[in-house]
């Protein structure tokens, strides 16, 4: 087990923000995840579980703890559609093996950054799919009491962009057991995994550091009536959801800037360290929208993302 100290977080997170981590590790096995949690048990301090960094803001004054970052990269397709996967394998990555291998199911994530883990915590989504919809059950260690569990989907307890993980922060993902229809048309998967790339690269602002959406969508059932008639106006609503991007343009405020970040010009839910922007830059920037969304429609906007102090 190696503790390394003072590790700079920026390099860690697509957002490219953040200070340094007072302590860091990389978990390769359960052997050395023991050892993490005596480490966490005789020093008493708080720690986070890093994935991809695609979805948090870390602050410019660092972590004063532990930050653990899990390498568990089991890759594994059994015969019967269903994969055992290790929660550090990258979503592009397990996207491009589905697809290959003609395993249906998964195409739709296609451009979704980030790790499994990260993706089983947040229930990630897009174009009308979760990744609950393909998991089977989940392995998780309890970093502090060492309780080794088996989480069967219902357990999970999936919802919009939630599940479990993410109110009982001790449990870390290890690995997951996923529902995939063998299909062996391939080439047809791999050109819909294309496709969402392409779409993503056309409409979000890759090009520039940011974390990806950085508020929720309004369920209908929240929204005032004035917000709901001048969505249904514009055609905006996506299902249940008004999208949060639609709410930020129309209230005038993409393109806005604060320091080194700015509201993409692309994609209004989306904020872009586009000049070195300071954390301080970003949270800014949050609540000058939600001041403005709350003012205007009386509505409470909710993070997406993780601010992680
Ligand atoms: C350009 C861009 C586009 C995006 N598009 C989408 C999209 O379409 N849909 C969508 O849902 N999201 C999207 N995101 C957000 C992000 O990609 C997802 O939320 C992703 O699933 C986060 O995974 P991660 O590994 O990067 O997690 P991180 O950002 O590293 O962590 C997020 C949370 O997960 C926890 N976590 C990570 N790994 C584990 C683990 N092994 N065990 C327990 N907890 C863990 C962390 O502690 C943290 O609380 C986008 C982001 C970017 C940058």
């Amino acid at each position: 087990m190696l503790i390394l100290e003072r590790v700079s977080l920026k390099k860690f997170t697509t957002f490219k923000i953040g200070g340094e981590a007072k302590f860091f590790t990389i978990v390769n096995n359960l052997k050395e995840l023991e050892q993490i949690i005596n480490f966490l048990e005789n020093n008493k301090i708080k720690f986070f579980i890093l994935g991809g960094g695609s979805n948090i803001l870390f602050s410019d004054k660092g972590f004063d703890g532990l930050i653990i970052k899990p390498k568990f990269e089991t890759f594994n397709f059994l015969e019967n559609g269903e994969v055992i996967i290790g929660s550090s394998r990258l979503m592009p990555e397990i996207v491009y093996e589905a697809c290959r291998l003609g395993y249906q199911g998964l195409e739709w994530a296609g451009g979704l950054p980030g790790e499994l883990g990260g993706a089983i915590r947040g229930n990630a989504g897009c174009f009308g799919s979760e990744i609950k919809d393909i998991i089977k059950e989940v392995l998780s260690v309890n970093l502090l009491n060492k309780e080794i569990r088996i989480f069967k989907k219902e357990e999970c307890q999936f919802s919009y962009r939630s599940s479990f993980f993410k109110f009982n922060k001790e449990w870390l993902i290890i690995e997951a057991k996923i529902n995939l229809k063998t299909n062996n048309e391939s080439n047809i998967l791999l050109k819909i995994m294309n496709e969402k790339i392409e779409y993503r690269k056309n409409r979000h602002p890759v090009e520039f550091p940011n974390a990806g959406s950085i508020f929720k969508n309004i369920p209908i059932d929240s929204a005032s009536p004035d917000l709901i008639e001048i969505a249904k106006k514009k055609n905006v609503i996506k299902g249940d959801k008004i999208p949060t991007a639609f709410i930020i343009e129309y209230l005038g405020l993409k393109g806005k800037e604060i320091g080194g970040a700015k509201i993409s010009e692309k994609h209004a839910n989306y904020i872009i360290n586009f000049n070195n922007a300071s954390s301080q830059d970003v949270l800014d920037l949050i609540d000058l929208v939600k001041d403005e969304v709350q003012k205007k429609f009386n509505l409470k906007l909710i993070e997406e993302i993780e601010i992680v102090n």
